[in-house]
């Protein structure tokens, strides 16, 4: 477990070779030699555990693995496991970070870990009837769901609530059942869908109707993490830089086709720490989407003001369904070892801080944005990409690299010409 006192702020991480960043990680979360040896062997899962996990494994695919730096999460600093292939991500994370570092740093907060089973039920007689009937065996109900899950009640979980929801669709009337249920530390699609899956029968019986599916729902609008970070005007360049950032969110925030694009960047974020950890990013994608149009129109997650002092003031909330139980988040050694990188020892921990790098990230696509334009950081991470595609190896790359920034043409034409020039 990463230690609570030691800081996460470290100048230069990034011009440190991939030895000293795993011996910086390795010392401040305390890592064995065993942990340390499954980073440096760049492997990780292996096709024994790859096979267990899913159908018709023919072999494991590799991402890399960064740690952003510089992150302050309601007082405590940590290292923060990445898991992405877009350069430019990391960096920016670890950059913002370090804007957000004043005070107790990024505040972050989380609902309790409360998921929805959803239970369709079709050709009701009688929906007042129904819904009175269900109203009244709801303890029943919500016993019965809880009996298939002891273990997670002995953490505190289970069934907590009931919802009755009458929608009209093009195949007529139907009665929506949502079962509520507290996943503590588990994502808890498992443990939802048992849930609905025992409680239909009776659902049945009660309403006199039929019930299709019994099935968890992604928007996971009862377990929302937030996070809350101000910048100070002089840190991010002065209040007209405030001023331009709160119009291009303003921006985002009316218009679906801005939206769709400042959402994927704090996704940038929030999916690179899912995948570090092995979380369900599909059930998070689907389910900060859903979140994002829930008024009717897609907005954006994040908010931006300028508070009285003339500073930046940034929220993030979404819905933010992780486990550090159950799913692969176990069975992945590489996963375990991101957990124990980044000190979460609970589900509401990891919440926290994937709302705070979302936040971050926001920021740094933000800030970029509205001053020197995106391209500019990336241009030399995208220029190393170009030679190797133009079939740069070895010592060649950087010289093609230098070659292709100074010509000032980052394309793959030039960036062809070069290779071929300096292979000579
Ligand atoms: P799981 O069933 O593997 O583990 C959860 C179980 O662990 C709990 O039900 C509980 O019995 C036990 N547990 C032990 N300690 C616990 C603790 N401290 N807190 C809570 N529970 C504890 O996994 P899950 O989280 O129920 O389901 C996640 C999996 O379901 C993922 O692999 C996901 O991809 C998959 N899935 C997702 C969807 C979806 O729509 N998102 C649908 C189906 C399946």
């Amino acid at each position: 477990m990463a230690s609570d006192k030691a800081s996460s702020r470290i100048s230069g991480y990034y011009k440190k070779t991939v030895e000293e960043r795993v011996s910086i990680a390795a010392e401040m979360a305390d890592l064995t030699s065993d942990e340390v040896e499954l980073l440096r062997s760049g492997g990780g899962l292996g096709l024994e555990a790859a096979d267990r996990m899913i159908e018709n494994v023919v072999g494991t695919i590799e991402y890399p693995l960064g740690v952003a730096v510089n992150f302050r999460i309601n007082g405590r600093d940590r290292l923060v496991p990445m898991a992405i292939e877009e350069p430019s991500v990391v960096a920016a994370a670890s950059n913002m970070a370090r804007l957000m570092r004043e005070g107790d740093g990024i505040k972050a907060s989380c609902t309790d870990p409360v998921m929805i089973g959803q239970i369709q039920v079709l050709d009701v007689p009688d929906m007042d009837g129904a819904k009175k009937a269900l109203k009244e065996a709801k303890e029943s109900l919500l016993d019965l769901a809880n009996q298939q899950d002891p273990v997670l009640v002995r953490f505190g979980g289970g069934a907590r609530d009931l919802q009755i929801r009458v929608i009209e669709t093009e195949a007529g009337e139907m009665l929506v059942l949502h079962l509520l249920v507290d996943c503590r530390d588990a994502m808890g699609a498992n443990a939802v869908n048992t849930m609905c899956e025992v409680l239909a029968p009776s659902v049945e019986k009660i309403t006199g109707g039929r019930v299709l599916l019994r099935i968890i729902s992604n928007l996971a609008d009862h377990r929302l993490a937030r996070a809350e970070a101000v910048v100070k005007k002089d840190d991010i360049g002065g209040e007209k830089i405030v001023d331009d950032i709160v119009a291009a969110w303003a921006f985002a925030d009316a218009d679906p086709y801005r939206a769709a694009t400042h959402n994927k960047g704090i996704m940038n974020g929030v999916i690179a720490v899912a995948l570090a950890t092995a979380q369900d990013h599909r059930a998070l994608e689907s389910g900060a989407h859903a979140y994002a149009a829930r008024s009717g129109h897609y907005r954006s997650l994040s908010r931006w003001s300028k508070n009285e002092d003339g500073d930046l003031v940034g929220v993030l909330e979404m819905p933010m369904a992780v486990g550090i139980v159950g799913g692969a988040t176990r069975t992945h050694p590489v996963a375990r070892l991101a957990l124990k990188i980044m000190g979460a020892s609970k589900a509401i921990d990891l919440a926290g801080v994937m709302a705070a790098v979302g936040l971050a990230q926001n920021l740094g696509a933000l800030r970029a944005l509205v001053q020197e334009g995106i391209q500019h950081g990336h241009m030399r991470l995208h220029a190393r990409n170009l030679v190797v595609m133009a079939g740069a190896d070895g010592n060649l790359i950087d010289r093609a690299v230098e070659a292709l920034v100074e010509s000032g043409e980052i394309r793959f034409d030039k960036a062809q010409e070069i290779v071929r020039r300096l292979k000579g």
